[in-house]
């Protein structure tokens, strides 16, 4: 089964997601991570997808699904944590047709303000070898620009430049907001307060998460 954590990109939904894989047995699948992973490997999909995500637009739904089909697998068994994907209503009604083996169990929307998205977002630093996530005004690396993780660069994601920003917050209006819609009308969408320190806002969400595990 399948629990979507979906909001505007800045809601934390990447870390919501980790500490909901280390503590609640779910298998994280990140679309965004996914694709950068492809970027990074040169394949066809990454040369595809490079200069799109780099404006903040939407990569086209059939690479999407392509990644999607490849990242599910055809295990029933797993608790699956999808971050990223729908991100539109048509992505929606595809995975809706691989609900046979991933039936989607609830769609969590974290809700966060958009000045305070776009705090976060601007002020998020990255690394790049191992992925781990700062925030130059709340939580900095050590040492400026290296990885406390790892020793890797730690650096601003192209997409994270304030005018990529607008764009992508812009998107999630027009195309992923309706998705809560779809799933509304499923009686399937949960809205969270994604306000607040990590730990405040994973307690919520574990709650509604072990409602959504006993339905
Ligand atoms: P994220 O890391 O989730 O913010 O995703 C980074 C970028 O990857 C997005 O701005 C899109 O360009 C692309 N992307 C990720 N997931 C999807 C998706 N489900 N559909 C289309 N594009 C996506």
């Amino acid at each position: 089964m399948i629990v979507v954590l979906s909001g505007a990109p800045g809601a934390g939904k990447g870390t919501q997601g980790d500490l909901l894989a280390a503590r609640c047995g779910f298998r994280k699948i990140s679309t965004g991570d996914a694709l950068r992973n492809q970027v990074k490997l040169k394949t066809q999909i990454g040369l595809k997808a490079e200069a799109i995500m780099a404006t903040g637009n939407l990569v086209p739904d059939g690479v999407l699904f392509e990644i999607l089909r490849t990242e599910l697998g055809t295990r029933k068994d797993e608790r699956i944590l999808l971050d990223g994907y729908p991100r539109n209503v048509n992505q929606a009604e595809t995975l809706s047709t691989l609900g046979d083996v991933h039936p989607v169990a609830g769609v969590i929307h974290l809700d966060v303000k958009r000045e305070n998205l776009v705090r976060r977002l601007s002020g998020r630093r990255v690394c790049s070898k191992c992925g781990a996530t700062y925030n130059v005004e709340y939580k900095a690396p050590k040492r400026e620009s290296v990885c406390d993780n790892c020793g890797g660069e730690v650096a601003q994601r192209a997409d994270d430049q304030a005018d990529k920003v607008a764009v992508r917050l812009d998107v999630f209006s027009t195309s992923t907001e309706p998705v809560f819609d779809f799933y509304r009308r499923r009686s399937l969408y949960t809205r969270l307060d994604g306000e607040g320190d990590t730990e405040e806002v994973f307690s919520r969400l574990q709650e509604v998460v072990h409602r959504l595990l006993k339905t």
